[in-house]
């Protein structure tokens, strides 16, 4: 199987990459533009083999992802390509449009010509997978789960753009036939996650002695899926999925942000006495909420769970302690990344202050 995987040098992408080329009989091709979010040294454990490639790309740029697209002769395309940062999306909106809901237009529509052009066996074979993410259905109030039916109702300018991207890769199967599936997943952790994503933040915080700013009440509550759980899920749903179908993904991890706050609180400081800090009460500030901030998000994965077989194999206390323990020990991973890229300032506070 040939797979492109769009975003594959970001934190699930580069996960993906590294399932699939573990994978025998396995090809795939890396596709990103490598944005600030983006990071080699993600996949430089698969690098080396023959079955994997990288190309620097825009999937914006029609042209050279038609070449790539011929060149490679893809049996799959796995896009997971976004801009993926809440806060980051209440700054600055446009970015987002462009590369969820632009960039995934243009990727269908290579994908469509493709595959009109491709012999009936390979088109029986042929798969486009949207990775997507629960934040589409809005909020819980504090019952309830998301399914499969749940209707959408994006609340911030991030996920009303995947949101778009998810119409669009729906409205390619039911208008032109491609056979695509969907999936959407609860929020993950893990290694290799930029620094400006709760979990990574807050170790770092700690570890530097810095104080662990929680947005609101730190009530808001998400559900957690360890990274590399995530990527076996997408592996499942592209092998075994059906098409047309949409899949919701998730821990069953439910935690508010303060708990899981102080469950990194708890982590790092039994691991490294010497950050000095001792109370949880006198290191945590709570700071003004984010603008739109959604209550609760939790999913339902029985589908993923009964029709294809997968369950996570992390819980996340153990995610945790492996997540805490890779950041421990790769300062050579996120020191560049504070010093060059992001330092770990508040983003997307909008107008509220
Ligand atoms: P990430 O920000 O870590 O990585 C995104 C990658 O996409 C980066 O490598 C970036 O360079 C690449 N990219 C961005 N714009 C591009 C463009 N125009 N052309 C080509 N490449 C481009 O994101 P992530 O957390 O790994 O998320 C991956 C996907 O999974 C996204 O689609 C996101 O919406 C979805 N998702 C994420 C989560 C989560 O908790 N992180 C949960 C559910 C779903």
């Amino acid at each position: 199987m040939k797979v492109i995987v769009t975003g594959g040098a970001g934190f699930i992408g580069s996960a993906v990459c590294r399932l699939l080329a573990g994978q025998k009989g396995c090809k795939v091709l890396n596709l990103d533009k490598l944005t600030y979010a983006a990071d080699l040294r993600t996949v430089e454990v698969v690098s080396g083999r023959r079955n994997y490639a990288f190309v620097q790309e825009d999937i914006c740029n029609k042209s050279p992802i038609e070449r790539v697209f011929e060149d490679f002769q893809p049996d799959a395309v796995m896009h997971l390509a976004a801009e993926s940062h809440v806060d980051r999306s209440i700054d600055g909106p446009a970015e987002f449009i462009q590369t969820n809901v632009v960039g995934t237009f243009t990727l269908l529509e290579v994908a469509r010509e493709y595959f009109n052009r491709l012999d009936d066996v390979a088109k029986r074979v042929f798969r486009f997978h949207h990775v997507s993410t629960d934040e589409v259905f809005g909020t819980l109030g504090n019952e309830g789960l998301f399914t499969e039916e749940t209707p959408y109702a994006p609340n911030s300018p991030y996920s009303a753009s995947k949101a778009g991207s998810d119409h669009l890769v729906r409205a390619w199967h039911h208008t032109y036939g491609l056979p695509v599936i969907i999936s959407n997943c609860s929020n993950n952790y893990g290694p290799y996650q930029f620094p400006e994503k709760l979990i990574p933040l807050m170790i770092l915080n700690i570890l530097h002695g810095k104080k662990l700013p929680v947005y609101g009440s730190g009530l808001n509550t998400r559900d957690w899926l360890y990274v590399e759980d995530h990527a076996e899920a997408l592996f499942t749903i592209l092998t075994k999925g059906k098409v047309g179908e949409r899949y919701n993904v998730g821990g069953c991890n439910e935690l508010s942000n303060l708990d899981v706050v102080r469950k990194v609180f708890d982590t790092v400081t039994a691991l490294v006495p010497e950050t000095g800090c001792h109370s949880f009460d006198d290191v945590v500030e709570f700071v003004s909420d984010r603008p739109g901030h959604d209550w609760r998000y939790a999913i339902d994965p029985t589908k993923i769970r009964t029709e294809l077989g997968w369950t996570p194999k992390h819980n996340f206390d153990a995610g945790l302690l492996q997540t805490v323990k890779w950041y421990i020990a790769h300062r050579d991973w996120w020191e560049p990344i504070l010093k060059n890229k992001y330092s770990g300032e508040r983003l997307g506070k909008g107008s509220v202050e």
